[in-house]
């Protein structure tokens, strides 16, 4: 019997992780290809059709077969009907994605949001397998989390929610790009988090992973950044947690990157301040880069599954 594969994509705002992934889960092959969104919309989604033709193509070479495709987009995705509603990074504006797709390579196709499926694939086959109900925390450039509750991502009434980026942790705080000020992502992201230090220092080339390691190294200045940034993160993930009421708690993205170091004040941000609250379990996120690509490959079969 020939083995099955699901074409997956992770669609950023830079670049696309692409993969072939097993029904278990495991991943078969990778690639990685620009996003180019400056060249518009059409050259976008021009540019997915091929590369999942193309990836389909290569599943069928390498013996396997292609049952499905999964894709990721960040924004404001109508998961239900296909459809990128809203991404600002990537240009998209109401992109029929599945159904582009889905006459282009064959296969039945699932739309989901990155951050979503990712949740997902942590849930089911990473960091909180096992667990019932999961709260996924995706901290980079921006900051973004899934609830996932038995395996199901929730997306809210309108394929929106999870925004925890936008809780105000800072009133009258950093403007946000959103329009607001103090938002947890304008005040924690790791992009928030190196500007704050090459504001300080005068340094503009600083990532948030050097500042927490400059603040390890005995720079006083790295250290103040980084323990603000933990008391803001600690702020909305309290917030979260009232919201929410999981069992772990998942922080992925880019400054996961900085293991323990963002990890244990996270646990002690939340020890702290907690009242009421039941506290979470507080990991690292075990799928790294793949998980937008599993997670799309999960809930395309979980859509394969729904239709049969
Ligand atoms: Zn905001």
């Amino acid at each position: 019997m020939t083995d099955r594969v699901v074409v997956a994509l992770d669609v950023g705002g830079t670049g696309m992780k692409c993969a072939l992934v097993r029904p278990d889960g495991t991943v078969h092959h990778t690639e990685r290809h620009p996003t180019l969104p400056a060249r518009g919309p059409e050259a976008v989604t021009a540019n997915i059709l091929d590369i999942a033709a193309g990836l389909a193509d290569r599943a069928r070479a390498d013996g396997l077969d292609p049952i499905a495709v999964g894709i990721a987009v960040p924004g404001v995705i109508d998961e239900e009907n296909g459809i990128a509603v809203w991404s600002s990074n990537v240009g998209f504006r109401d992109v029929p994605v599945r159904a582009l797709i889905t006459e282009r390579v064959g296969l039945p196709t699932a739309l989901g949001h990155d951050v979503r499926v990712g949740g997902i694939a942590e849930a089911r086959l990473g960091a909180g397998q096992g667990e019932r109900h999961v709260l996924f925390v995706a901290i980079g450039t921006g900051i973004a989390a899934a609830l996932v509750v038995g395996g199901i991502g929730y997306g809210g009434a309108h394929g929106a929610a999870g925004e925890v980026g936008h809780i105000v942790v800072r009133p009258g705080g950093t403007p946000c790009p959103c329009g607001s000020r103090g938002c947890l992502e304008a005040e924690t992201s790791a992009r928030a988090i190196g500007a704050k230090y090459a504001h300080l220092t005068g340094d503009p080339d600083v990532t948030a992973l050097d500042v927490v390691t400059r603040a390890g190294n005995g720079d006083d200045q790295a250290r103040r950044i980084w323990d603000e940034a933990m008391a803001a993160l600690s702020d909305g993930l309290l917030t979260a947690q009232a919201l929410y009421d999981v069992s772990v708690l998942v922080l992925g993205g880019g400054l996961a990157e900085a293991g323990e170091a963002l990890l244990e004040p996270v646990r002690a941000g939340l020890a702290e301040r907690a009242t009421f609250h039941r506290l979470p379990a507080v990991r690292k996120a075990a799928l790294g880069d793949n998980a937008g690509c599993i997670g799309a490959a999960l809930l395309a079969l979980d859509h394969l599954e729904l239709s049969a």
